[in-house]
């Protein structure tokens, strides 16, 4: 058994590794940890209490995948639901769909049920606020919100620098590898804009032959590389998990122009190994290993420069709480 979450995971932790120790399916303890995060406030980047668009809504995105079945569940820009990932978890379970966006991922959330919730807490509407009485220009402000959004999206940031999309891997007793993410994606990001954590093959992977990827960060880089996709692939190919993050780390350096920042790749093979790499990090991404005994352990990512032509998220403000 394995278990692997990034710091944002922090929270659900405890619920997923007793649940994977009980012998829960591996995507029932992923989904019990992921919805801890997004119904507590306190984690700025998932669920309730993230961040807002552009225009100040919250568009919440998650993925399930089942390794052993190779189906997947995703929603994109969800708005006014307080569990993304369970909201997931239902289309894999009655949709003959993989990913529903929306206004038609909304109706299926209120069609099963699904918790309604206000995602925008009061910190993250002042912080929007904030962005908002700074940065938008004065003739922007008075026919907001008919106004083109388009030359605002420079502003799209990480309102606290290093914070991320939950994700989760893990390989339970039977045998199962799945995975599952959630996020509010970028504060500021254009309205309908999806990143790559409901993206199967860009923001997570799973399949129960090789193993699982998942990445954090900027999402627009991992959706051009399919790097989640790739490095499961690149385990089928043979290469070990570490061999298999460097080849799509290496992927990535091939980027040119667009968004380039950072992003984190964790990654887990069957045999119960890991990588976990922070490509153009801080230097102070941290993971959560748990494997199947003893506490979970808080370790560091390895960090990778990569060189690119591209352009960084830029912002000269932040907006934290
Ligand atoms: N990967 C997420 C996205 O692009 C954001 C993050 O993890 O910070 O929406």
């Amino acid at each position: 058994m394995i278990l692997v979450t990034n710091n944002e995971g922090t929270l659900g932790v405890p619920a997923t590794a007793r649940m994977l120790a009980e012998g829960a399916h591996a995507l029932d303890a992923i989904e019990a940890g992921i919805q801890v995060i997004e119904a507590d406030p306190s984690v700025r980047t998932v669920g309730r209490g993230g961040w807002p668009n552009l225009l100040g809504e919250m568009e919440l995105d998650a993925c399930m995948m089942d390794g052993s079945t190779l189906r997947s569940g995703a929603v994109g820009a969800l708005q006014g639901f307080l569990h993304p990932v369970s909201v997931a978890r239902e289309i894999m379970r009655r949709l003959p769909h993989e990913f529903l966006v929306g206004d038609g991922a909304a109706r299926f959330a209120r069609e099963i049920g699904a918790e309604p919730a206000d995602n925008l807490i009061e910190a993250s509407r002042r912080a929007w606020q904030a962005w908002f009485d700074n940065e938008v220009p004065e003739q922007q402000k008075s026919a907001w919100p008919d106004t083109p959004l388009a030359p605002l999206c420079c502003h799209a940031i990480d309102p606290e620098v290093g914070r991320d999309t939950t994700v989760f891997l893990a390989h339970d007793a039977a045998g199962n590898i799945c995975c599952g993410t959630s996020t509010s994606g970028w504060g500021w990001k254009y309205p309908g804009r999806l990143g790559d954590s409901p993206i199967v093959g860009a923001g997570s992977y799973a399949d129960t032959r090789f193993g699982a990827a998942a990445c954090t960060g900027a999402g627009e880089m991992t959706v051009r590389c399919g790097t989640a996709r790739s490095i499961v692939l690149y385990m089928k190919k043979g290469a070990g998990v570490a061999d298999a993050v460097a080849e799509a780390v290496d992927d990535m350096r091939a980027l040119k122009g667009g968004l380039i920042s950072r992003v984190t790749i964790h990654a887990i093979d069957t045999k119960g190994n890991h990588k976990v790499v922070a490509v153009n990090g801080a230097g102070d991404n941290k993971y959560w290993l748990w494997e199947g005994q003893g506490e979970p352990r808080l370790l560091a990512a390895e960090p990778v420069v990569i060189t690119t032509a591209g352009t960084r998220a830029t912002t000269t403000t932040r907006y934290t709480r």
